[in-house]
């Protein structure tokens, strides 16, 4: 596992931004950004789940979360451009974005691959993630030193019978970020990665893997030391890079 022993404070007075927030991978992320200090914007889908970790968060005596409501499967490009201009509002500039929410759809063949759900993944997977983006660059460019992270699969890196949708998406998510980042190499203070997390004790990798036992998998509070890395100061050099959060030996680790 990346070993990192941050300062406390690492991301006082950032803002950031994490797309499912409210379970998995992106709720230990929440909970981890702002015990080092950030006001963390929670967005997803249920509000139920989104509040608990606000209240984790608060009970902590962490800096005040903001809970922001969406669905990423039928939101439209004007939403994101609303959830833009409520974050400039409110807090004039975007540090950190990580864009963790993401379903499984289907695993089957290709040929037996459901249409609509085939739109869905994409929908959520990738598109969501683009608009996204394309909605906060503005808020990201008025941040003094910014961190976009994309969250991709081993299946997005090297494809896998049976994954469908799911890796197709997350293939597109790898390409995605090699885009912008290759966009902003020069003249930017935004610096764009992805993280594989690997297998990690979810639902979703128990939807994957039903006969799986969950304690021979990290928790997501064990694989979260790169996303807190990349997020900060100490992890500003890192840009354009697929990383890999279980295996990941960056060498200005400490
Ligand atoms: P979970 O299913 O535990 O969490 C996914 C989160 O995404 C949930 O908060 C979920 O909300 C949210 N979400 C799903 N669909 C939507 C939607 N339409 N609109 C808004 N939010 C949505 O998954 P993980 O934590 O395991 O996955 C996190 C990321 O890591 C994903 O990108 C996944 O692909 C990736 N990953 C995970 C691996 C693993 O082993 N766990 C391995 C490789 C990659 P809700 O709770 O409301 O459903």
């Amino acid at each position: 596992m990346f070993d990192y022993h941050p300062a406390p404070n690492l991301l006082a007075e950032r803002i950031i931004l994490v797309t499912g927030a409210g379970d998995g991978i992106g709720r230990a992320a929440a909970k981890t950004y702002a015990a080092h200090g950030a006001t963390v914007i929670l967005l997803g889908r249920t509000i139920r789940k989104l509040e608990i970790v606000y209240d984790e968060i608060e009970a902590a005596g962490h800096p005040q979360a903001a809970i922001y409501p969406m669905n990423l499967e039928g939101a439209t490009a004007k939403d994101y451009e609303d959830l833009a201009r409520t974050l400039c509002d409110e807090f004039g500039h975007l540090d950190g974005l990580l864009h963790n929410a993401a379903m499984l759809g289907a695993l089957t063949p290709l040929d037996y691959y459901d249409t609509t759900m085939w739109f869905q993944v994409m929908q959520v997977n990738l598109n969501a993630p683009f608009l996204l983006t394309k909605a906060c660059l503005p808020l990201l460019r008025k941040a003094a030193d910014a961190s976009v992270i994309y969250t991709s699969s081993s299946v997005g890196r090297k494809g896998r019978a049976y994954w469908g949708a799911y890796a197709v998406s997350k293939f597109g998510i790898e390409g995605m970020a090699q885009v912008l980042a290759d966009e902003l190499e020069t003249n930017t203070n935004i610096r764009v990665n992805t993280i594989n997390p690997g297998g990690t004790r979810t639902g979703m990798r128990s939807s994957a893997f039903p006969g799986e036992d969950p304690a021979t998998l990290p928790t997501p509070e064990q694989i979260i030391p790169l996303y807190l890395y990349l997020m900060g100061a100490d992890g500003r050099s890192i840009h354009g890079q697929s990383l890999n959060a279980q295996d990941t030996q960056l060498p200005t680790a400490s």
